[in-house]
């Protein structure tokens, strides 16, 4: 391990005393202002989850190919991909930004500006990434940096709540099958790091029943009260604290009315853990608690077999745990790279990104922040201030080109990855 320190540490060293990389570094100060006009007349295009792909997807294509990139495209899942070909194709590097906003289609979309912070429903999170993206690629193609493996660049569709980063998952399962490390840029500052997925699993619990008049029927199963003594008994599960394993019945759902035995309730439950098996426990708990709900309440009513409640279980989001080993090659370098741009690493508490995916197909992955400063992400005042971003962005040049190499000047620090496909429980 200490030969990847010594190894990141030289590449850091190097590409820093090469002028043309200096020139870079440079550039994106210089271009900080360009950046910001850029990132206002992007944060008002909207990006609706699952309508992302209408507006955002071109409009990306469209700007990463004005900014230099080449072979762009938007694939079948709306994704948005382009190059900096390297004088190899490996190692492949991928840098991304999400393309969804969790705010719905009339959602009003205005940038405002108050005390150095621009206001506006998602410009935080993810725009100001994807603007950080461009600014690196003026940056690459302005002092002529030639990589020795491939970047790509990209914005990706479907990261936010039930999108379950469909996008991702396509991009590297279909569009880019050789992507050998992936670095996330998400809505936080240049200092911040974060190593480690939370994996979620959503269900929905449907109780199907023949139901009828409260009155008339009064003596057969009852949906409701069959996802009540499940509910009941899921309240009491005992999760460890270490790995941290939540769970939460979100939504509950159904019946037709007061005086009517229901014919159909349903039930969302939330449930994630750092640890892909603390959460595949959690799971077969629950659905073993709600199956007994189920067997009580229809045992409860033996006369009315014909009427009993029957069990649906629908699996509505799944991302697989995962952490990237804090003495990993990308680890080290992300928090060198984080010194040498001038901030103290900040770890951020282990989130649930587009990272899930890479890591749980056995890719090292990475998020970082883009720079700037976050606020209020997810609601109505979000607010973003572009002070000193290029610094962020500083930090994820030297990370784009230690990993895939600058032709003639230093080796790649990352090597062709193997992996592996994700398994039926996790997508
Ligand atoms: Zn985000």
């Amino acid at each position: 391990m200490t030969d990847n320190i010594s190894r990141i540490r030289a590449t850091l060293d190097t590409l820093l005393a090469t002028p043309a990389f200096q020139r870079a570094l440079d550039f994106l100060e210089q271009d900080a202002g360009r950046t910001v006009d850029e990132l206002k007349t992007m944060a008002v295009i909207p990006g609706a989850p699952y309508k992302e792909h209408l507006q955002r997807s071109p409009m990306y294509k469209d700007r990463l190919e004005a900014c230099g990139a080449t072979g762009c495209r938007i694939d079948e899942a709306g994704n948005v991909t382009g190059r900096v070909t390297g004088t190899g194709s490996r190692p492949q590097i991928l840098l991304e930004a999400h393309l969804d906003t969790v705010f719905p289609g009339e959602t009003p979309l205005a940038v405002t500006e108050k005390q150095g912070f621009l206001y506006c429903p998602g410009i935080s999170d993810d725009t100001a990434s994807l603007a950080c993206i461009l600014s690196l690629l003026r940056a690459i193609r302005h002092a002529g940096l030639q990589p020795a493996g491939d970047i790509v660049l990209g914005g990706t569709v479907g990261e936010e709540g039930e999108g379950n980063s469909r996008g991702i998952r396509h991009l590297l399962e279909k569009t880019l099958p050789d992507v050998d490390a992936v670095i996330s840029l998400e809505c936080f500052g240049g200092e911040h790091v974060c190593l480690e997925a939370i994996g979620i699993r959503r269900c929905e619990y449907r109780f199907h029943a023949q139901g009828g008049h409260s009155w008339y029927r009064f003596g057969v199963p009852n949906p409701f009260h069959a996802m009540g003594r499940g509910i009941a008994r899921i309240a009491d599960i005992q999760v460890p604290q270490t790995p941290r394993t939540t769970f939460s019945v979100g939504i509950v759902s159904g019946g037709t009315s007061i005086n009517t035995i229901p014919q159909l309730a349903s039930m969302k439950i939330d449930m994630r853990s750092v640890d892909m098996a603390a959460l595949n426990q959690l799971a077969g708990t629950v659905q073993t608690f709600i199956e007994q709900g189920v067997a009580e309440e229809n045992a409860r009513w033996p006369a009315a077999p014909a009427d009993s409640v029957r069990l649906e279980t629908l699996v509505i989001g799944s991302k697989p745990a995962g952490a990237l080993p804090k003495d990993s090659l990308l680890a080290r370098l992300t928090c060198e790279a984080t010194v040498r741009a001038g901030f103290a690493v900040t770890p951020v508490p282990p989130s649930s990104t587009n990272q899930n995916i890479p890591l749980g197909m056995g890719i090292p992955a990475v998020v970082i922040g883009g720079g700037g400063i976050c606020r209020n992400m997810h609601t109505l005042e979000e607010s973003y201030s572009p002070k000193d971003a290029y610094r962020g962005a500083q930090r994820a040049l030297l990370m784009l080109f230690a990993l895939a190499g600058l032709d003639g000047v230093t080796e790649p620090l990352a090597t062709p990855c193997p992996r592996h496909t994700l398994d039926a429980s996790q997508s």
